[in-house]
């Protein structure tokens, strides 16, 4: 099987911004921007952010400014106006190439696509979590499934490139939801997914409700369904571009160091388990192969290829 990841030289370089919880129109449960990536940016913030990235990385890659930690399309028309302001003035000085953000997929509407689209931006992440409407309403996400379904149609129509965002391994879980999920990602054919294992935030009502043993979480659970997630986007020629938050964010976390490697293992493993006999993968994922190897899952018949363009 050939696997699908994104070749260094498409990957572009991107400055985040966060603008913590703006626009949204609900706190899910599970959410606190805060906790991961601080206050935020004001829009007369934007241009230093970018300036001192710019001055740390050099080479040739695309450079991409990037809306996160907050639902970008439901802001107030005017905040909304003022960063996209601050973007296209970025775009025209040459100091980024394309503008990105991340959102929820109930603030997209045909009207707002072609504004992304006309003011610089290429690429939009939806914050999906789940196709389950049932995990949906736990999370407290305020929309349903058909939302991303709709939203993923209308950011395509205007051409842009979409990006879904899941959550695995949300208390109470079930193999069925995942199953809902891997199903939807294969006939949504997004351009590429991020998976970010549940993790319980402290203060969240998730975690408070964890707290009380009202729900459980499993860590393990959620690597094997964030394992499940990648497959299936795998099996429908999806690259994966990220597994978990960055570290450096985050106080604690119930899973190892390299958690992106494990469960790249874990898929790895279980499709050699199934019968299959030749890898080819890209040579990023030589850490995931050997932890296969370790854990005793890997047969010695198996070959790998390794591709070194992505
Ligand atoms: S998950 Fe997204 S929409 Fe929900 S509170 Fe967090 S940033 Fe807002």
């Amino acid at each position: 099987m050939t696997f699908h990841g994104i070749a260094p030289s498409e990957r572009p370089l991107i400055i985040p911004v966060f603008i913590t919880h703006r626009g949204c129109t609900n706190r899910c449960a599970f959410c606190d921007q805060e906790a991961i990536a601080g206050a935020g940016a004001l829009p007369e913030e934007v241009p230093g952010i970018v300036e001192k990235y710019r001055n740390w990385s050099a080479g040739d890659r695309p450079v991409e400014l990037s809306f996160y930690g907050g639902s970008f399309t439901a802001l107030p028309v005017r905040e909304l106006g003022e960063y996209l302001q601050a973007g296209t003035e970025l775009i025209a000085r040459g100091l980024v190439g394309s503008l990105r953000c991340s959102t929820r997929p109930d603030t997209l509407n045909p009207g707002m696509a072609k504004l992304l689209a006309t003011s610089g931006f290429k690429v939009v992440e939806l914050g999906a979590q789940t196709m389950s409407d049932r995990l949906l309403e736990a999370m407290d996400r305020g929309h349903a499934a058909e939302d991303t379904r709709r939203a993923v149609k209308t950011l395509k129509k205007e051409g842009l490139a979409v990006v879904l965002q899941f959550m695995s391994g949300y208390p109470d879980e079930t193999a069925a939801d995942v199953a809902t999920t891997c199903r939807a990602v294969a006939e949504m054919r997004p351009d590429a997914i991020r998976i970010y294992p549940f993790l319980p935030l402290a203060g969240t009502k998730i975690a408070q409700r964890l707290q009380r043993k009202e729900a459980r979480f499993d860590p393990v659970a959620a690597i094997e369904r964030a394992a499940d997630i990648f497959l299936a986007a795998q099996e429908a020629g999806i690259p994966t571009i990220r597994i978990g938050l960055p570290k450096d964010n985050l106080v604690e976390t119930p899973y190892p160091d390299n958690l992106a490697q494990v469960v790249v293992a874990e898929a790895l493993a279980r499709l050699a388990k199934r019968g299959e006999r030749e890898f080819i993968l890209p040579a990023a994922w030589e850490t995931s192969v050997a932890i296969a190897k370790k854990s005793g899952r890997w047969p010695e018949e198996a070959t790998v290829v390794w591709d070194r363009e992505s």
